[in-house]
This record gives structure tokens, sequence and C-alpha cells, in this order.
């Protein structure tokens, strides 16, 4: 399932980008590696670069991934996987505000990184298979063409987001936790904090219209949903 995947990886640490690069070559994905930030993002955004994850590092010379990571998102909703340090949780807030999918923690399992990939391409991949709208109130969800739209106008979500106001829609009137939510939209058991969920929350609160954001409801201590 891998065959012909491209990933971007930008990674200053040579070592360490030689040797994610050879397991992922190994599992049968074509990488491309840049060792700076302002050269990565240069070959994020080229339009014949067909990039199906990009794996950023944070601490990066002559532009920081959190910096790379906004300005990739402001022109292309690819998906983003931010290496950051054990230590450096702020950095890891940081990147999610700035729109990245996800985020692993130096020094890591290679196994990890590649279910993480994985899940992220399952994520994408799905989309096209579910072809029904979605509707809510006002909000309306084209599942193939991963929009959502709010009183007929379009909202731009990143792939996160509308998993996340998806989820909520499909659950409407009924209390999603936060690690129901973790495990639906992220895909996987981690040690992921359960307050990237609220960080999402806040994200897609920001995104929509008044009269729209209104419907999602905080249920202190347990979680979302999606009501009037
Ligand atoms: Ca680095």
């Amino acid at each position: 399932m891998c065959m012909n995947k491209r990933i971007l990886l930008i990674e200053d640490e040579k070592n360490i980008a030689r040797f994610i690069e050879l397991e992922l070559s190994h599992e049968g994905f074509s990488v491309s590696t840049c060792f700076d930030g302002r050269e990565g993002l240069q070959k994020a955004l080229e339009e014949n670069m067909k990039i199906d994850v990009i794996l950023l590092d944070v601490m990066l010379p002559g532009l920081n991934g959190i910096e790379v990571c906004r300005r990739i998102r402001s022109h292309s909703q690819v998906p983003i996987i931010l290496i950051t340090a054990r230590d450096a949780v702020m950095d890891r807030v940081a990147g999610l505000d700035a729109g990245a999918d996800d985020y692993i923690v130096k020094p890591f399992a290679i196994e990890e990184l590649l279910a993480r990939i994985r899940s992220i391409l399952r994520r994408t991949a799905a989309a096209p298979e579910s072809r029904d709208l979605l509707k809510y109130k006002n909000i309306t969800i084209d599942q193939a063409a991963y929009t959502a739209y709010v009183d007929e106008k379009m909202i731009e979500l990143t792939k996160t987001e509308f998993d996340l106001l998806r989820l909520l829609i499909e659950n409407k009137n009924r209390v999603c936790t936060r690690d129901h939510i973790l495990e639906r939209v992220w895909g996987y058991q981690s040690d992921v904090e359960t307050n990237v969920v609220d960080v999402y929350i806040r994200h897609l609160r920001a995104k929509l219209p008044d009269s729209a954001s209104t419907y999602i409801e905080t249920v202190r201590g347990v979680g979302y949903v999606m009501r009037e």
C-alpha cells in the first residue's frame, strides 16, 4: 500500500535523516530529504511535487519547523507530521496550532513513525469511498470532496478539523469523550495528550461562523457534543 507514496522529510540531523530515509524506502515509500527549513518549504510548495506526507522537524536552520508548517498550510492541505524534542510541549502545541496533523517525539521507534504515516494515509484514502453528504442544521459536509459548507459557503478546514467535524455530526446529540475523539480522528491508541482535542475544537470553532460554532458544546470534564 506504500508503493508510490511520496514522503518529504525535512530534518537537519543527517544521521537521523538518513536512517528515516532508509527505513521508509525499505517500506516502499519514495523519500525526498531537505536539511534546511527554507529549502523544505520551497520543495513542499513546488507544484510538480506530489507529496503524500511531510515529516517536519521543528528545530531547523533557515526557518524553524513551526513557521514552515504555517506557511505550507496557507497554500496546501498536505498531511504534516511534526518531529519534536521530548521536552518541547510548547512546540507541539504551537505545531498543532500552525496546522500540523500529528506529531512524533524524538527519540522514536521507526515502527511508531510508520504507524502514524499509515494512519494518515488511511484517512486520506478513505475519503473518496464515502460519497454521501452529511448535514446538521446549516452545516453540510461533502465526504467525497472533503469539503464543509455553512449556509452554502465553503469553509476551509484541514483534514483533521474536517474529520473532527464529521465525527461530531455523525454523533449529533451524543457526547463524544476526548478519548473517543482521539481514537476516531487520530486513528490509533497513542500517547497524544487529550488536550490536543481541545486545541482542535478551538480551531474548528474559530473557523466556523457563529451560526454554526455554537452547536459545538463543551461538556466539562468529558468531551464535546453537537447540539442546539
Ligand atoms: Ca533538528
